[in-house]
């Protein structure tokens, strides 16, 4: 009779407390011994990984999953989604010492209010699975005066990542209204400007990359917090704003010397209802960013203005499309809500009419419908509900948003 040994390590089975046989091959339990740690460790690494992962997906794949929630704006998705990818493969160089040094691409988007930045930025962290948050640049100040430092954009990074300071590390932040911290004047500072040049200089060393101290439970409260360091090298910033009155600049720009337009077939066809999509960093600096913030934030995109066709997609199209929510909530009371075509005309009017872009359409909808949703749930013989042009006027009319908007006009 053939000996029996151990397949892995070739002892023999009376060397041996135990030796398991399968079909055509044996293990004892040394090996096995071994095998058991080896998956417990491989099992360790993987959890570790999973916490600073992301999802890389391509440029256009990106674009096909924000085109389930964002209507339109192609020009922004299409830059932003080649810097974000763009980005992330820089994360995944290994980099040697003669390496060439992919630099980051951090973003600035420029549109009017409503029009989706918040919205796009919000979207591509969540398809790609790493923390996010939104800062507002009108409350950040200069270290020293009355205001948030600089630091707490990173404390709600932090947050965000449940304080897993490596996945925060990879994270994207968006500061929201960059075009409030302009700088006042053309004239360097002569005075000091501490709401607007001066956290745009402080802004400059977290968007370039340095180790910060953040304190991890924000502000200057707790005085006596154990500060956390987290390394901005990595972390993606993408600053949005309107930049209210930055077409002045273009169309300046553009009237001064038409570079880049196709002069010699005289073509110089300049789209005036949409001017910021002309906008350069040139116009930026123009508007009131020092030079030094825009050089570490090379990308430029603009948003298009949302016209009736858009805001019209925007209430019935996307994944969860505003339509698409009442309908749910109207589900669950057994009521079948529809809105009509004229409906809809009427809401995107509104919209317009006010000027609060896409951001409209919720406080719109909100004042048309909220009477039905008050009375609808103790009203069991109602089984539709139909928003359509009259009824929505009617409603609209007699709601507190027609009247402060009247108001404020
Ligand atoms: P802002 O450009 O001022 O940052 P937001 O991104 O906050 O605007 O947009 C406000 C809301 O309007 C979003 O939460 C989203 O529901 C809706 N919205 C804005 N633009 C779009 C768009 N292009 N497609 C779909 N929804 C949009």
């Amino acid at each position: 009779m053939p000996q029996v040994t151990c397949s892995f390590c070739g002892r023999n089975k009376k060397d041996v407390d135990l030796m398991i046989s399968g079909i055509s091959a044996h293990i004892c339990n040394f090996c096995i011994d071994q095998a058991f740690q080896i998956i417990g460790e491989e099992a360790k690494t993987k959890k570790k990984k999973v916490g600073t992962q992301f999802n890389l997906k391509k440029p256009k794949e990106l674009t096909s999953f924000l085109d389930q929630y964002v209507i339109g704006q192609y020009e922004a998705k299409k830059v932003l989604t080649v810097a974000v990818y763009n980005h992330y493969k820089r994360l995944m160089q290994k980099r040697k010492e003669d390496d060439v040094l992919i630099e980051k691409s951090n973003i600035i988007m420029v549109g009017d209010t409503g029009t989706g930045k918040t919205y796009l930025a919000k979207t591509l962290a969540k398809i790609l699975e790493v923390p996010f948050c939104i800062a507002d640049a009108t409350v950040l100040t200069e270290a020293g005066y009355v205001g948030e430092d600089v630091e707490s954009i990173l404390t709600r990074l932090l947050q965000a990542a449940d304080y897993n300071v490596e996945a925060a590390e990879r994270g994207i932040v968006y500061i929201d209204e960059l075009d409030k911290i302009a700088r006042k004047s053309d004239n360097p500072s002569i005075t000091r400007d501490v709401s607007g040049e001066g956290v745009q200089q402080a802004l400059l060393k977290l968007l370039e990359g340095t180790v910060v101290n953040v304190p991890p439970q924000g502000g200057r409260k707790h005085p006596d917090q154990k500060m956390i360091a987290v390394n901005t090298e990595n972390i993606l910033f993408i600053c949005g704003g309107a930049f209210d009155g930055v077409s002045r600049h273009i169309a300046k720009r553009l009237n001064t010397q038409p570079l880049g337009f196709n002069k010699s077939t005289d073509e110089l066809q300049v789209d005036r209802e949409n001017m910021l999509q002309y906008v350069t960093a040139q116009d930026l600096k123009s508007f009131g960013i020092i030079p030094e913030l825009l050089g570490r934030l090379p990308v430029v995109t603009h948003l298009d203005p949302l016209d009736k066709k858009a805001l019209r997609s925007i209430l019935t199209v996307p994944k969860n499309a505003l339509t698409k929510q009442y309908k749910k909530l109207m589900d669950m009371e057994q009521v079948d809500l529809t809105f009509t075509d004229d409906g809809l005309d009427f809401i995107v009017e509104k919209a317009i009419e006010f000027n609060l872009g896409a951001r409209g359409l919720r406080s719109i909808c909100e004042a048309i419908i909220n009477d039905a949703m008050y009375e609808l749930p103790s009203q069991d013989e109602v089984k539709t509900l139909v928003i359509d042009a009259a009824y929505a006027k009617e409603k609209f009319e007699k709601s507190k948003f027609k009247r402060v908007q009247v108001k404020v006009a």
